[in-house]
């Protein structure tokens, strides 16, 4: 076999000649194992200048999590990277404040007896709504088997614009999605029509505080309303898991009067992304059922804590247990002011931010930025064939703004929507600086008197 081109960036990254000491390489490989290895330090400047070409995580106004975490939280991090949440008999401490990071949150969500809840963390929402789903799907087989009645074909009914992580669980798990489908009269789900997808085999109903196309609250208390009145007409009784990956480390603190939590009794389950507004670095989620008697029995695991034994519910295994510290700092140290506070600023950030885009002829908003701090915006009907939502997108980016456009889901397709989640760190003055590029960057578009060069490639959805 011919020896490779050394000299191939394809295959090989070069080491700048400042780190690189004599007798060592001049390349590395990317694909495979070099039988020698190199100094400590030319690796180490090797894999920094390779990250060097992600993106500013400040400017990019595409993602929901994390990017900053103070020095405190920082040096904790550093001293908890090594604890595995498995190890609960090695590290019964970070056990007990995982128990005490989802009690609190259980109250947070107004659980009738935190005790006697029960709740886990998780490594993001998408396993915590898994595992919200499976407890979903293990009750009504039980009911069923119970009934003497087929277990056959589950179904979960959702809005069409649920995020990637519901398909998935419906995939994994062999359950049916019913998608009941978004409109511009229906912009979520809403609990209208919902006796058209509800039947004896439906598991439960999936509410999202905080669709993640737009930012809009699910009213939970309308989709309850219709399944009573579903339960008074057939006698089936469909529970709610509120997907809050966002939204339930927001209403808390902005809407405290708004009833989407366990003060709806058909709401056996809620998650939420620890690592979008519970303000941790990537890497943590939570679920937390009302009562233990809601997460069956046959679902539950064991592992050695203290010489006894402790009870699991999880994908993982092994995983990392620092992040679970760090949400306990942030409860400890922000406490519910300072959540309300951060929330409240990020929240007129994006009202701030709608506002200026919404005055623009140019644009219509689809929501303003009053459930979570995340907004969407679509081209004013007839304002231009010119330019497109993707054009804008495109300029932005090359001022170092990211801020994604992208199709609504199925029923709504035609609709192009760009959005901004704005997120603790965007500043009001590094708002209104972005307002100012929108602006010119529109002016600049509106000024062009044929239409844009279609892109090749047009954006996929950013989560
Ligand atoms: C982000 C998000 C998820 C997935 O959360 P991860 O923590 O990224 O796994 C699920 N549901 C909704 C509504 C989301 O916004």
């Amino acid at each position: 076999m011919p020896e490779p081109r050394r000299s191939d960036h394809t295959d090989y990254v070069a080491v700048n000649p400042i780190f690189s000491r004599p007798g060592e390489d001049s390349v590395a490989s990317k694909y495979t194992l070099e039988p020698d290895g190199m100094l400590p330090e030319t690796a180490y400047q090797i894999v920094h200048d390779e990250t060097m070409l992600d993106g500013n995580a400040r400017l990019n106004l595409a993602t929901f999590v994390s990017t900053w975490m103070d020095d405190h939280a920082t040096k904790l991090y550093t001293e908890s990277f090594d604890k595995n949440m498995i190890d609960k008999d090695e590290y019964p401490q970070t056990a007990a404040i995982e128990t005490y990071c989802w009690r609190i949150l259980a109250d947070l969500w107004h659980s009738p007896s935190p005790k006697d809840a029960i709740g886990t963390s998780t490594i993001g929402s998408s396993e915590a709504c898994m595992l919200g789903g499976l407890a979903m799907k293990r009750r009504w087989q039980h009911a069923r088997k119970a009934a003497g009645k087929s277990t056959e074909k589950p179904n979960l009914i959702m809005s069409s614009a649920v995020q990637v992580c519901w398909e998935k669980f419906c995939n994994y798990w062999d359950v049916e999605a019913r998608y009941v489908p978004i409109s511009e009269e229906h912009r979520t789900l809403d609990g209208h029509d919902l006796d058209k997808y509800v039947d004896e085999n439906t598991i439960g109903v999936i509410a999202i505080m905080g669709v993640t196309y737009t930012g809009m609250y699910e009213p939970v208390l309308e989709i309850s309303k219709a399944l009573d009145a579903i339960q008074e007409k057939t006698g089936l009784d469909v529970p709610i898991h509120v997907d809050g990956a966002s939204g339930a480390m927001i209403a808390p603190f902005l809407q405290p009067e708004l009833e989407w939590d366990f003060r709806l009794p058909r709401v056996h389950s809620i998650n939420t992304s620890a690592h979008k507004y519970g303000l941790v670095y990537p890497g943590l989620g939570w679920v937390v059922w009302r009562s233990q008697d809601l997460l069956p029995d046959d679902l539950v695991f064991k592992v050695s804590y203290l010489g006894g034994s402790m009870p699991t519910f999880a994908l993982n295994f092994s995983r990392p247990g620092a992040q679970v510290i760090l949400q306990f700092y942030l409860f400890l140290r922000l406490g519910h002011d300072g959540y309300r506070a951060i929330q409240q600023s990020s929240q007129d950030v994006a009202k701030f931010l709608a506002e200026g885009i919404g005055k623009l002829d140019a644009f219509e908003l689809w929501n303003d930025g009053s459930d979570i701090p995340v907004f969407a915006w679509r081209l004013a009907e007839g304002h231009t064939s010119n330019w497109t939502l993707y054009d804008l997108s495109d300029r932005l980016r090359g001022k170092g703004w990211l801020v994604p456009a992208y199709p609504m889901p199925d029923d709504l397709a035609d609709l192009t929507v760009q959005r901004i989640v704005v997120r603790n760190g965007l500043s009001m003055d590094l708002a209104a600086n972005l307002l100012r590029i929108i602006e010119e960057e529109t002016a600049f578009l509106d000024e062009l008197d044929s239409p844009m060069p279609r892109p090749r490639v047009t954006e996929g959805f950013h989560h």
